[in-house]
């Protein structure tokens, strides 16, 4: 198949790419490396097409699907604190270029399946957990709103012309060469100071962490599965990790004992306006296909540490 991956040279999209590429299947990548790097794609270099552009652009968009059988729109802009400075980007980076890839799609006659990496923010403050797929959406950062938009729209073209949408709604997703989120911060503070960590918001965030790997096999099965009509999958763990569990095993990892230091967050001890407190996704959908996560949520946590701390250069310093 001629596959494009949008955003393949970011964290999720390189693992992705990897993958498509050992299943032999011909694989384009459409990324403007705002945040993704060529570095991330060294693994698969000479074997994949790679196209710098913006999916911002709707005849880059078609330049690159044109011809393809499915595309995976991974880029956007992942960082969920930048909805409340700056929601437009979440508009830009999320929604335009959702309905870029859709109608790129429709327009190349080809697109047989869009694979959209959407998110558990859509649900927002769920009151049900673990929250199922069913659960409305009701997001409380305009990432979340950006990502159930792009949803909708994605849902409209499957109706209309009849190209399969599979939306994944992924928990946190972590492991080597991420470049965002909890782990990742934490490490760079450590490296400046291991004494002290300071903490976004009471620490008492609690959420589901899912390993890279298994983000990718739950992906490329519910790809196969249900490439036809619309189907949305949780894709996350079955249990949580707290935050300042996470401050612990980071520590662990880089040998170091901090002070914690809360600060910066919420009056009601978020770590950001928008940043939801408890996520648990109910994963039956995606086990009932035979999907199991191989690694619980604080092993997620310290493989992707441990990795990351590898790639930044911080381990046995
Ligand atoms: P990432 O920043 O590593 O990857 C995003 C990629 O998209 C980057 O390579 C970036 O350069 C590219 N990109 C951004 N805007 C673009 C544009 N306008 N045109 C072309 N390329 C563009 O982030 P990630 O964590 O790998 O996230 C990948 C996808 O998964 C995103 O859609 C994100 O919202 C979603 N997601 C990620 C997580 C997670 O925990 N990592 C959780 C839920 C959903």
């Amino acid at each position: 198949m001629r596959v494009v991956v949008t955003g393949g040279a970011g964290f999720l999209g390189s693992h992705l790419v990897e993958r498509l590429v050992a299943e032999g299947h011909d694989v384009v990548v459409l990324d403007n490396l705002s945040t993704g790097s060529l570095d991330n794609l060294r693994r698969v270099r000479g074997r994949v097409k790679v196209e710098v552009g913006d999916a911002k652009d709707l005849d880059t968009c078609l330049e690159a699907i044109r011809g393809a059988d499915a595309v995976y729109h991974f880029a956007a802009n992942p960082e969920v604190r930048v909805s409340a400075v700056e929601p437009r980007t979440h508009f830009e980076e999320n929604v335009r270029t959702t309905f870029n890839v859709a109608e790129a799609s429709r327009i190349s006659g080809s697109v047989k399946t869009i694979v959209f990496a959407s998110s558990s923010t859509v649900y927002g403050d769920a009151e049900v957990i673990p929250t199922p797929e069913d659960y409305g959406l009701k997001p409380i950062s305009v990432y979340g709103a950006s990502k159930a938009a792009a949803e909708m729209i994605l849902h409209s073209y499957s109706r209309l012309y009849g190209i399969g949408v599979v939306v994944l709604r992924y928990a946190n997703v972590v492991g080597p060469r991420s470049r965002h989120g909890v782990i990742y911060d934490f490490l760079l503070k450590l490296s400046r100071n291991s004494s002290v960590l300071e903490i976004l918001g009471d620490g008492r965030q609690r959420k589901s962490y899912l390993y890279v790997d298994d983000a990718i096999e739950a992906t490329l099965l519910a790809a196969e599965r249900s490439a036809r009509g619309f189907s949305v999958y949780n894709v996350g763990n079955e249990d949580w990790v707290e935050v300042v569990e996470i401050a612990r095993i980071v520590g662990d990892v880089l040998g170091a004992r901090p002070r914690l230091v809360f600060a910066g967050g919420t009056p009601n001890g978020r770590g950001w306006p928008g940043d939801v407190k408890f996520m648990l996704l109910s994963i039956d959908k995606m086990k009932s296909l035979g999907w199991r996560p191989r690694y619980t949520s604080a092993e997620a946590v310290r493989l992707a540490a441990r990795a990351l701390a590898e790639e930044l250069g911080l381990l046995g310093q």
